[in-house]
Order: structure tokens, then C-alpha cells, then sequence
């Protein structure tokens, strides 16, 4: 019984005493595994800059390196920060800020090429296309319902910015508010401005393929999502003035309709050309309500490379930009495209983008968003 008694009371002060110096050597031990993990300095971070310190938040412990951090603490383990996740942690304080630690590494791999990485207060989630937004809160557990980027919604487009009592933050296909009194409010506001820089090619398909977009509104015949619409009826109005008689060829098209009008290509051309002259189905930008088909009123060169040259398609060229409108599918770009030249095709994207594309010279979507091309499904 004393022996038991002796045994315990040595273990115990054994325990307490290797508790006592445990922090820092299990945090050196650990970020060094962590560090080695990522590829050591050939890899990820880089080399370290300096030894690690501790002392910090919650017994945290910190080793920078040459692209990034390890952070330690007690709770979490050794976690990294790197890049633009990083960066956007940085900016909220870091482990001292909303976020605290991070709680695991980065994972990417998720839809179109997207990446996050969780923190006790919450996560950041990047994609080539949005960039690093926060997720954090009631709005996030909301997003959450909707199944992530993979939803309804797709990535958060903005950080949750709050004032007078409500908090909101935008995604590519609408928006999430919070009120205290109210909870949260999704609204699937297809007309945000900012969701018009979808991008849909060979690569990213619609997602749901089947997808349609909210209310249609209709111009001469052919149907736009109503940004679109209002900048294309001031479009053809200026152009009119202009002396120029244009006019929409064909706008909006479900699945179903590009399903059939794909295989009718196919059928007449065989599947490679009908692949460079028109989309496979959910791989269209007309299923989007942004894209709009263009002709001459006396339908001179309709969709022929030919269109470029006549009034209808020099004004175009020329002016499109002004209203948000690209040429999605320029000369010589179907080695990023996949398309061939299409001067009837005009895509809005929003006058921030267009006037970016036009005053830096960037040829295409891809080229604006740095998105690899997309010559081939
Ligand atoms: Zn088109």
C-alpha cells in the first residue's frame, strides 16, 4: 500500500515536473516536424529566419521562415500560414485576432482549384477566381447549409463587413445577411454586380450543369440576366445612334437547348469542329444569361469571322467595353479559349473588368483572372 502510495506520488511529481519544462521542446519538436512535413527548406516555407519564441497567446509558440510561419500552441499543435490564406490572417491580427491559431494545415484542392484553412474563430477560403475571404459566424454556418463553394452559392466573393446592427457577405451567386433579431437571410441575388465574372470554359463546367439563372429579362427577342440586359439595351441604343443597326441574335440558352444545338453541330461538322465552333452542354456561356450572340440588321456576316469587319462588328469591337461587354473569344486565342474567333460573341463581365481587360491589354478572361487556359474539355 506504501509502496503503491510512493510510486504514485514519484509519477506524479514526475508529470508535473516534465509539464513544468514541456512547452517549449515539444513545440521546437513539433514545428520542426511540421516544417520537415512541408518539404523542410527546400520546400513550401522555405528556410527559417531565425529560431522559434515562445510566450505568446495561450503558451503559443512561433518559428518564421522564408514564406511563412509555424505557429504552436497547446490546444492546436504546430500549424502553418503561407500565401495568400496567410496573408489575409495576417491582416486580422493573426493568432492574436479573431482567428487565433490555426487548427490545421492548409488543404486545397477543392472546386476550381480552391484552398482553405481553418482557425479556432473561423476559416479563410481562397480560390483562383475570389482570392482569400473570410468565413467566419452565423453567415458561415449558413454558407455551410448550402454545401460550401459547391452550392448554390459558390465562393465567397467579399469579407463579412458589418455596420448599424447587420452583417452581410456576398458569394458569386448571391448573398448572405445576418441580423441579430432576423438570423441570417440568404438571397440568391443573381444580379450582384460582382457575381458576373463567372467563368465558364472547357474547364468549369456550370455548376449545377444544369443551372439557371434568375430572372430573365428580355431585349429585342433575346433573353439576359437584367445587368446584363440594362447595359445591353444602352448598348444598342448608342449603337443606333451611331448609325449602326444591330442586333441580338440569341442570348440566354438552357441545357436543353445547347444539348441540341451541339448535337445538330456535331451531326453537321463532326465532333472536333463542332467542338471549336460550340460548347457541350453546362460548358456554355449562354446558359448564364451573360453572353449575347450580335448580328447586322440586314444579317450580313452573321457569325462569320467576316462580322468583325462590318459595322455592326467594328462598332462592337470598339465600344462593347464601355457597357461591360468583352469579345470572349478573340482572334488568335484558341489555344486559351478553345474557341475560334467569334466577333459576334459578347460577354458581360461588369465595366471594372472590361475597362481592367481594355486598359492592361488582356486578351481574354483567363488572361484577367490568371486562370490556366482551357483550350479542350
Ligand atoms: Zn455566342
Amino acid at each position: 500500500m506504501l509502496v503503491h502510495l510512493l510510486i504514485a506520488l514519484c509519477c506524479a511529481l514526475m508529470t508535473a515536473g516534465s509539464l513544468a519544462t514541456a512547452p517549449s521542446s515539444h513545440a521546437r519538436t513539433a514545428i520542426d516536424a511540421r516544417h520537415a512535413q512541408l518539404g523542410g527548406a527546400g520546400g513550401r516555407l522555405g528556410p527559417p529566419t531565425g529560431a522559434e519564441f515562445c510566450g505568446l497567446r495561450n503558451g503559443g509558440c512561433q518559428r518564421n521562415y522564408q514564406r511563412g510561419v509555424i505557429v504552436w500552441s497547446p490546444a492546436t499543435g504546430a500549424q502553418p500560414s503561407y500565401g495568400a490564406i496567410g496573408q489575409t490572417w495576417r491582416a486580422h491580427g493573426s493568432r492574436n485576432g479573431r482567428f487565433g491559431y490555426p487548427t490545421g494545415p492548409e488543404v486545397c484542392g477543392l472546386r476550381g482549384g480552391g484552398c482553405y484553412q481553418n482557425y479556432q474563430g473561423g476559416s479563410i477560403i481562397w480560390s483562383p477566381t475570389t482570392g482569400a475571404r473570410i468565413s467566419v459566424g452565423a453567415i458561415r454556418a449558413r454558407w455551410a447549409s448550402t454545401n460550401f463553394e459547391n452550392g448554390a452559392l459558390g465562393y465567397p466573393i467579399s469579407d463579412e463587413s458589418c455596420s448599424a446592427g447587420a452583417c452581410k457577405q456576398r458569394y458569386q451567386r448571391g448573398v448572405i445577411t445576418w441580423t441579430a433579431r432576423g438570423g441570417t437571410v440568404l438571397s440568391r441575388d443573381i444580379d450582384v454586380a460582382a457575381s458576373s465574372v463567372v467563368v465558364v470554359n472547357k474547364r468549369r463546367m456550370l455548376n449545377p450543369a444544369g443551372y439557371t439563372p434568375g430572372p430573365l429579362v428580355n431585349v429585342g427577342g433575346s433573353l439576359l440576366r437584367s445587368d446584363a440586359a440594362q447595359q445591353f439595351t444602352r448598348l444598342l441604343a448608342d449603337a443606333r445612334a451611331a448609325g449602326v443597326a444591330m442586333v441580338p441574335v440569341s442570348g440566354y440558352r438552357s441545357f436543353a437547348t445547347q444539348a441540341s444545338l451541339y448535337a445538330s453541330y456535331v451531326n453537321r461538322y463532326g465532333q472536333a469542329r463542332a467542338d471549336l465552333i460550340s460548347a457541350r452542354p453546362g460548358y456554355s456561356e449562354h446558359q448564364t444569361g451573360l453572353a449575347i450572340d450580335i448580328g447586322n440588321r440586314n444579317g450580313s456576316c452573321g457569325l462569320q469571322e467576316c462580322f468583325a469587319g462590318t459595322p455592326a462588328g467594328a462598332w462592337a469591337a470598339q465600344n462593347a467595353w464601355r457597357y461591360g461587354f468583352i469579345i470572349r473569344y478573340p482572334q488568335g486565342r484558341t489555344s486559351t479559349t478553345g474557341y475560334a474567333y467569334e466577333p459576334w460573341h459578347l460577354r458581360y463581365v461588369g465595366t471594372t473588368i472590361s475597362s481592367e481587360m481594355r486598359a492592361h491589354r488582356l486578351p481574354t478572361l483567363e488572361h484577367y483572372l490568371s486562370i490556366p487556359a482551357a483550350p479542350s474539355y
